[in-house]
């Protein structure tokens, strides 16, 4: 610019361009184009008020006024700004069902699904057939009696809200009476007492924490109470001299005096898990089976779909649960339901499930294919870590995660990361560690035992490529 000496050299604050000035140089228009002049105009002032301060300071150097200059900073800040704050990941904690991490990875089926649904108009609520309004319940309720055995269903938002609203429609201002080996809290916010206050419901606690008898719950029963109610434990266990009572015996206990057995299933899973190796959890179908009369689980835990939480049972219940007002307050939005139509959709070809619904196929990778990733990716580590680690291709255990037991360990194969230097490793390896979640595609292990834990479960093949290129570049 002629009005103001460019080149080597302390500027003055009468240097220093227009706002108006700088909006018409040339140098601004790609800017501009990119951002609009709403959020240049914003960088701009910001810009202009630091040079200001450093004029008067008598630290500014004369460069830093070019017209170029003022562009490829507000650039850089508005780019960065406009980065997203929701970022894909690397999942290497081991955990699959990682709640921080958004649990359930969906399905391509799933993915294409919503993908319809927030691009064009869709039957949400609308009857094809009679040209009338629709129920959105209705777009999932038959596939999820046909996988249950269930009489009817409906869907809210997640399982905490199924448990608030299946509380306040079926037992307000009344008691529930629940095991005091089941008042658990999970992750945190979800409470079994508070929801229950939440809702209006009077808990009853009964039996101790380690062991539950039948006739605990039947002692407890008076004219106010509403339900017997199960919850299971998820992220705990109860072991040693316990006793609890199984869902078909508080069925009957209930049944004998009129009254629903419900049960918070938590993950809720639809198939046997053990035909894929994996622990016992009983399925929602042998829940209801057993007698229960309402069964709550998670859509986005073993399920492997979109966050929600499924009610199913007998029908008169389910119907109480619609009418209830905090069933519009909870439901569901069309992307939920455009993506757990086609992940139950996949429960209807069992043989094809460890395949295709995303959530099986991590849990069940053998350890045998994850060995060889592990040897494959160990040299790009170590080189992007830098003489100061050393690197090595380790069987470990990976988890299962949301509510399964952390005692139940899956074989897996990855990466241990040691210091080799001199000293405490602690800095060391949490200084590495903030490297790796600092890459375009964040990098997430575990620190544990003097090593950085990166478990290769969750990296499947189609993620690798990104994965090691990452790494082409050192660290640091
Ligand atoms: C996970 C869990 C919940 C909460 O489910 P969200 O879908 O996360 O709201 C409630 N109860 C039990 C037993 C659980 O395991």
């Amino acid at each position: 610019m002629a009005d103001h000496p460019s080149g080597a050299g302390t500027a003055a604050a009468a240097d220093i361009p227009s706002l108006d000035r700088l909006l018409n140089a040339e140098a601004l228009r790609p800017v501009l184009d990119t951002h609009g002049r709403t959020q240049v105009v914003a960088a701009l002032r910001r810009d202009l008020d630091a040079l200001r301060r450093r004029a008067l300071e008598g630290t500014l150097p004369s460069r830093e006024l070019d017209a170029e200059a003022v562009a490829a900073r507000a650039a850089a800040a508005l780019d960065k700004a406009a980065e997203p704050r929701l970022r894909a990941v690397h999942n290497l904690t081991g955990t699959v069902l990682h709640t921080n991490l958004g649990r359930a990875l969906l399905p391509d089926e799933a993915v294409a699904s919503v993908l319809r649904a927030l691009s064009s108009p869709a039957n949400l609520e609308f009857d094809l057939d009679t040209g009338g309004r629709g129920d959105r319940d209705d777009l999932i309720d038959d596939l999820l009696c046909e996988l249950t055995g269930a009489e009817a269903a409906t869907v809210v938002n997640n399982n905490a809200a199924a448990v608030l609203l299946m509380l306040n429609a079926l037992a307000d201002r009344r008691e529930v009476v629940v095991s005091r080996g089941e008042l658990v809290e999970i992750g945190g916010a979800f409470r079994i007492p508070d929801i229950m206050k939440r809702a209006g419901a009077r808990l009853v606690e009964v039996g101790t924490t380690n062991r539950t008898h039948p006739a605990d719950y039947e002692t407890a029963i008076g004219p106010r109470t509403a339900m017997l109610m199960k919850v299971h434990c998820s992220n705990y266990a109860v072991t040693g001299f316990t006793k609890s009572v199984g869902v078909a015996e508080v069925a009957a206990l209930a049944h004998a005096r009129g009254l629903p057995a419900t049960v918070d299933l938590g993950s809720g899973t639809l198939v046997d898990l053990t035909q894929y190796g994996l622990p016992k959890e009983d399925t929602v179908r042998e829940t209801i089976a057993a007698g229960a009369d309402l069964v709550t689980f998670s859509g986005d835990k073993l399920l492997g779909g979109p966050q929600a939480g499924l009610l199913v049972g007998r029908a008169d219940l389910i119907r109480k649960i619609k009418k209830n007002p905090l069933k519009r307050a909870l439901r569901v939005g069309k992307l939920t339901l455009a993506a757990l139509e086609p992940v139950l959709g996949l429960y209807r070809a069992p043989e094809f499930l460890a395949q295709r619904l995303t959530t099986l196929r991590l849990l069940t990778r053998p350890q045998r294919d994850i060995l060889p990733q592990a040897e494959r990716l160990r040299g790009a580590l170590a080189h992007a870590a830098g003489p100061n680690y050393v690197v090595e291709a380790v069987p470990m255990f990976s988890q299962i995660g949301s509510g399964a037991l952390p005692a139940d360990q899956l074989p897996s194969y990855g990466l241990a990361v040691r210091f080799a230097g001199s000293g405490r490793p602690g800095r060391h390896l949490a200084r590495l560690e903030t490297l790796l979640r600092g890459l375009p595609v964040p990098v997430i292990g575990r620190i544990a035992d003097d090593a950085l834990w990166l478990d290769l479960r969750c990296l499947e093949a189609r993620d690798e490529a990104a994965f090691a290129a990452q790494l082409a570049e050192p660290l640091a």
